[in-house]
């Protein structure tokens, strides 16, 4: 192809990319700007294959229909709420992707080798060496991806400590270094191919060491770490292949996931360290001690309680998710502004089961932006509240991240809500959340449980609130 028009189509796609990425950043232009950077990836995929010339149009065509497929049929057999899971999943296939690219690399010279040199020659030191790197973080990625899916989808239960943690990961990262160098540095075919394998099995196990132990409140800063990983993986397999376009796509990628992981550590008040070697959220024996003082309530009381207040402040969890209540939860907000009540969101950066979660699910339900506040916003404004409604939230709002210091959650920053005058909590029952543990909010004596499905209890209110706008 012309390399004029190679050029041209490369910069189209980047255009895509930059545009895509700004429009992301606004919850209401971010549909479009998923479509736009999609677009500039399909637009990056075919231009690589055509300009390595190494590849038939008929396989391009096959590989977009297969994918499509897998996707389309991926999404349309979800549910809403598996969202998080198929997040995961997702991460776990560009990382696979990633180093299947770099494995393509060795194809060439380990396994039909077209002359006698080792990959190393063959390739030049930097494709050899970024293809080793971009198999291991590809294969850590796709192995703690599979892990951290089967953890959020709750198939895999606990955390189970690995003993000699620390040792084991060293070994296996050592272990994955020695056979990729062994697999570019070995002239003999048989040797090299031994070493591939041994490198793709230990990259496997390095994610599957690194996220086994790690669970509970932890989760949010694994997924985003894996989420960096991905693009990293992206952005060596572009360094291998001498592709600008991989490069740039695979470090974008890369660095939000790093700056997401941070925001995710500090809406934790963990450092990244702790997290990675601590193996943390399993750790500690969980305080599941029975409730003293439940008070519970139904929709129409409760309603009697929220007509009469001025501010009234909203708190998501992942229940509502679950129950995909969002569109009952703004029909709770329009109704309470009817009778002249300030309602307003409250977002804590880890509720749900993947970063944004409640921004994505509140989004769906056009719930206006400027009715969302982050945790850092409203907890000031929280004990001159007159009622908090936690709809499907439990750890989020635990005051055990501050009073216990064994807790799971402890030094967590939660929604202050304990502090409001009034508090009414949604859940179906007093199990624990995904931490696993005892929430003293229920037991305090501002706090009222409204036991049910978040959407039932919801459209009750509701209905009870608009009956009292129209009286
Ligand atoms: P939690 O998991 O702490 O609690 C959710 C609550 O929702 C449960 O106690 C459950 O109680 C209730 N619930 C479930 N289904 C329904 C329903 N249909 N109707 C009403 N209630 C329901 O959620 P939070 O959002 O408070 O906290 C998120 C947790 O997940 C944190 O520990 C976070 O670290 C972790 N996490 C977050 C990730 C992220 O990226 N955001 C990723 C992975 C984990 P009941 O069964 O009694 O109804």
């Amino acid at each position: 192809m012309n390399a004029d028009i190679i050029a041209l189509v490369a910069l189209v796609s980047i255009a895509l990319f930059v545009v895509g990425l700004k429009r992301l950043s606004r919850i209401r232009t971010a549909r479009s700007g998923n479509a736009l950077i999609a677009g500039g990836m399909l637009l990056a995929v075919v231009l690589t294959l055509v300009e390595q010339g190494r590849i038939d149009w008929r396989w391009i065509l096959g590989g977009l229909a297969v994918g499509s497929a897998v996707g389309i049929l991926i999404v349309v057999r979800a549910q809403a709420t598996q969202m998080p899971e198929i997040v995961a999943r997702f991460n776990g296939f560009g990382g696979a992707a990633s180093a299947l690219v770099a494995l393509s690399l060795f194809w060439g010279v380990v396994i039909e080798p077209v002359s006698a040199d080792t990959a190393f020659a063959a390739l030049g030191a930097t494709a050899a060496l970024t293809a080793v790197l971009s198999v291991i973080i590809g294969a850590v990625t796709m192995s703690g991806s599979v892990l951290a899916e089967l953890k959020l989808r709750g198939t895999l239960d606990g955390s189970p400590r690995i003993p000699v943690r620390t040792l084991l990961m060293g070994l296996a990262v050592l272990t994955a270094l020695g056979a990729g160098l062994v697999a570019i540095g070995s002239v003999d075919e048989t040797v090299a191919m031994l070493a591939v394998i041994g490198l793709v099995i230990a990259s496997i196990l390095v994610g599957v060491i690194l996220v086994v132990p790690i669970g509970g409140a932890d989760m949010p800063v694994v997924i985003s770490l894996l989420n960096s990983f991905s693009g990293l993986a992206a952005a060596a397999a572009g360094f291998a292949l001498s592709n600008p376009l991989l490069i740039i796509a695979g470090t974008v990628v890369g660095a939000a996931g790093l700056i997401l992981t941070q925001i995710m550590c500090v809406a934790m008040n963990r450092s990244l360290l702790n997290v990675m070697i601590g193996g943390f959220g399993g750790a500690v024996e969980a305080d599941t001690s029975d409730y003293v003082s439940i008070t519970s309530s139904d929709a129409e009381e409760a309603a009697m309680v929220l007509e009469i207040a001025e501010s009234v402040v909203i708190v998501p969890g992942y229940g509502l998710a679950q129950a995909r209540a969002q569109t009952a939860a703004y029909d709770v907000a329009k109704a309470l502004q009817q009778l002249g009540v300030n309602v307003r969101f409250a977002i804590h950066p880890v509720a749900g089961r993947m970063p944004g979660h409640m921004n994505v699910v509140l989004a769906e339900a056009e719930v206006p932006y400027e009715m969302l506040f982050e945790m850092d916003q409203i907890n000031q404004d929280l004990p001159q509240t007159d009622v908090v409604i936690v709809v499907g939230a439990n750890d989020v709002v635990n005051p055990a991240a501050n009073t216990q210091p064994n807790s799971p959650i402890a030094g967590m920053p939660i929604l202050d809500v304990a502090g409001a005058r009034r508090v009414f909590v949604i859940k179906r029952s007093l199990s624990p959340g995904y931490a696993g543990i005892k929430n003293e909010l229920f037991d305090m004596d501002n706090t009222t449980m409204l036991f049910g499905d978040a959407k039932k209890i919801l459209d009750e209110l509701a209905a009870e609130l608009q009956k009292a706008a129209k009286r």
